[in-house]
């Protein structure tokens, strides 16, 4: 089970009143604010640790590529030294969510990421605040959008969003007949809990396939997320993309191919 199923970003739950001063055993030693971050850590935090300077890149990231605006809301990160921490919170305030390596909870008034310190941290934040950003700048994002672009934006610097893990799942399960594209199918998700890995997986290479080969499928899916972004609703992206070129199914397993070329 990868990273991201079980760092599940569960949007929109209710956490009505649970606020800083009411949830206890949050990190509260340490805060850093770097632009709209603002880190809780219960450590002391590098003030130019080269991860915080990596994060608040991602903004103009996420933000070029998908030609998207800046908005800067707050992001409160709540960072845990450890594991074991971290799970105590969430086993207290969270009992539904113990299995999950960090996650992303958007209010009506606060976003907010969950989070500890471990091997993956650089992956989790990047993926969760990718999240963060995205709430900030497009309302009403379809979850399997959210999802794909924040496996997409998980991926460190340089590599282009190459999500290599899900690339070689996706061109597996093809291989033995159990996984094909099917957009359509993605748009219908509307709960993070309902999705499999392979959805995670497909949702990425939906992205990868529209801002890494040509500039009109890239242009497709800005105009969609600026439409998103307007007007709060757009058509969905399978039907827009089918219109564009036929056979769109067969041109993503392509793109996969070409991208396990050595
Ligand atoms: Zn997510």
């Amino acid at each position: 089970m990868r990273a991201c199923w079980i760092a599940v970003c569960w949007l929109g739950i209710c956490t009505a009143g649970c606020t800083t001063t009411r949830i206890v055993g949050l990190p509260t030693r340490d805060t850093l604010v770097r632009d709209q971050l603002v880190i809780y850590s219960d450590f002391n935090l590098p003030r130019h640790h080269r991860l915080v300077e990596e994060l608040v890149a991602r903004l103009q990231d996420v933000s070029n590529r998908l030609r998207l605006p800046v908005s800067y809301e707050p992001i409160h990160v709540y960072l845990f030294e450890s594991a074991d921490r971290y799970q105590k919170f969430l086993t207290s305030r969270y009992p539904d969510f113990t299995n999950r390596r960090a996650f992303f909870v958007e209010t009506d008034t606060r976003l907010t990421v969950f989070a500890y310190w471990g091997d993956r941290v650089a992956e989790d934040l990047r993926h969760e605040l990718t999240h963060g950003y995205l709430h900030t700048m497009v309302p009403h994002l379809p979850l399997w959008v959210d999802e794909g672009l924040a496996e997409f934006f998980e991926v460190p610097r340089g590599r282009n969003g190459l999500n290599r893990p899900h690339r070689d799942l996706l061109l597996e399960e093809n291989s033995h007949g159990t996984w094909h594209p099917n957009m359509v199918q993605l748009e219908q998700l509307s709960s993070a809990g309902d999705m499999t890995q392979l959805d995670y997986a497909e949702s990425w290479a939906w992205m990868h396939f529209m801002l890494e080969t040509t500039p009109a499928r890239r242009d497709l899916l800005q105009n969609h997320l600026a439409r998103l972004r307007m007007t709060g609703k757009a058509p969905p992206l399978s039907s827009e993309l089918q219109r564009l070129e036929p056979r769109v199914e067969q041109r993503l397993l392509e793109h996969l191919n070409h991208l396990a070329r050595p």
